[in-house]
């Protein structure tokens, strides 16, 4: 593989966030790196499907800890008690201002080399939502300067879109099965976006966060055999399921009305479809401010899954299920 100048060698790491959706993928990749992995499992509504997720994780051999991020005297004897050097945050959209107490306490502490706050999407400093995703990256952006004025080492992962038909009322799109009946296309359906992995979004954030070349930076997963529009991505499905499917266009202003009007956080993910898939907020920058750094570039031995491979997954498991 690569050679990659590493931070630290096997530094225990927090995952905050590991029974969610983009954080089961990072706390899986953590494991299968052989660093000593520790959760942070809030005392919750103790729902079957978490206790699920962090059993299987447990064998793997997580160690779970108790507690959460509003609690900033116990943050900070955790951090102290386990010689904590990483913290990976991946909470949701509920849970982001959160992240100032958990600041305070990696500030208090002192010891963490590097601190990845729930990012995971966008480079929310330069894109430029609707409401109310603006909302939700203004709270973003509080956490991004309350870590720079704390003078905490970081890395922002901006992953851009997971491996999966984008629907624009779903915040879990990998969850759902593409299309079977029809597809709805986002205005011309010609504006790019890069699709990733889930297991790849874990396994490169892993990668990044122990690279002293990505120390305060922002890395940009921009994998070119991983671009593609969404009548692209339609024709990709309709090879796989072996049939063409009537495509319904959905306009501009339809999108713009879904984000005025579906409650949240669907209609969030209106607003982030409309930037996407209307505006191209992706690929409309170029990576040229000193802080960027580009994934591919990083780690260009290092493969991408394909959507292809994605969508065969996909198909896999409809035939299993019939
Ligand atoms: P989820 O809502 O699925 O999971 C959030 C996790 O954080 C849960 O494990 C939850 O624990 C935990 N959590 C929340 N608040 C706290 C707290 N205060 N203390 C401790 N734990 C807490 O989140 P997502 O995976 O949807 O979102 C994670 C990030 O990824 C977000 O920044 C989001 O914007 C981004 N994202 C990106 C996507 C993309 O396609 N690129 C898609 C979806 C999200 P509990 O089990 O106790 O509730």
């Amino acid at each position: 593989g690569d050679s990659v100048p590493v931070l630290s060698e096997g530094g225990p790491t927090l995952i905050i966030g590991s029974t969610g959706f983009i954080g089961c993928f990072v706390a899986e990749a953590c494991l299968d790196s052989g660093l000593p992995t520790y959760l942070l499992v809030r005392p919750s509504q103790n729902a079957s499907s978490k206790a699920a997720t962090i059993k299987i994780l447990q064998d793997k051999g997580a160690i779970v800890i108790h507690g959460c991020t509003e609690d900033q005297k116990l943050m900070e004897k955790i951090l102290k008690e386990y010689k904590i050097e990483v913290v990976i945050s991946t909470v949701g959209g509920n849970g982001i201002l959160d992240q100032l107490i958990l600041v305070n306490a990696i500030k208090a502490v002192g010891t963490v080399k590097r601190f990845l706050p729930s990012e995971f999407g966008h480079d929310i400093d330069r894109a430029d939502p609707v409401e109310p995703g603006l909302a939700l990256y203004n709270e973003k952006r509080r956490v991004r300067r309350a870590v720079e004025e704390a003078g905490i080492p970081y890395t922002y992962i901006c992953c851009n879109s997971i491996a999966a038909w984008p629907y624009h009322d779903n915040i879990h799109p990998a969850d759902l099965l593409p299309p079977l009946d029809e597809f709805l296309i986002y205005g011309d359906g010609t504006v790019k976006a890069y699709f990733v992995a889930g297991s790849d979004i874990g396994k490169f954030t892993l990668k990044a966060m122990n690279d002293v070349r990505t120390l305060n930076k922002t890395v940009h997963f921009r994998p070119p055999s991983n671009l593609f529009s969404m009548n692209e991505l339609a024709s990709l499905w309709e090879k796989k399921i072996g049939r063409t499917l009537p495509r319904l266009i959905m306009t501009e202003d339809d999108l713009l009305t879904a984000a005025k009007e579906l409650p949240i956080p669907e209609s969030i993910v209106a607003s982030f479809t409309h930037d996407i898939f209307i505006k191209g907020c992706q690929i409309s920058y170029s990576l040229d401010k000193p802080f960027d750094v580009e994934v591919c570039s990083l780690y260009p031995e290092t493969p991408f899954q394909s959507v292809e491979h994605c969508f065969n997954e996909v198909v896999k498991k409809i035939l299993d299920a019939t």
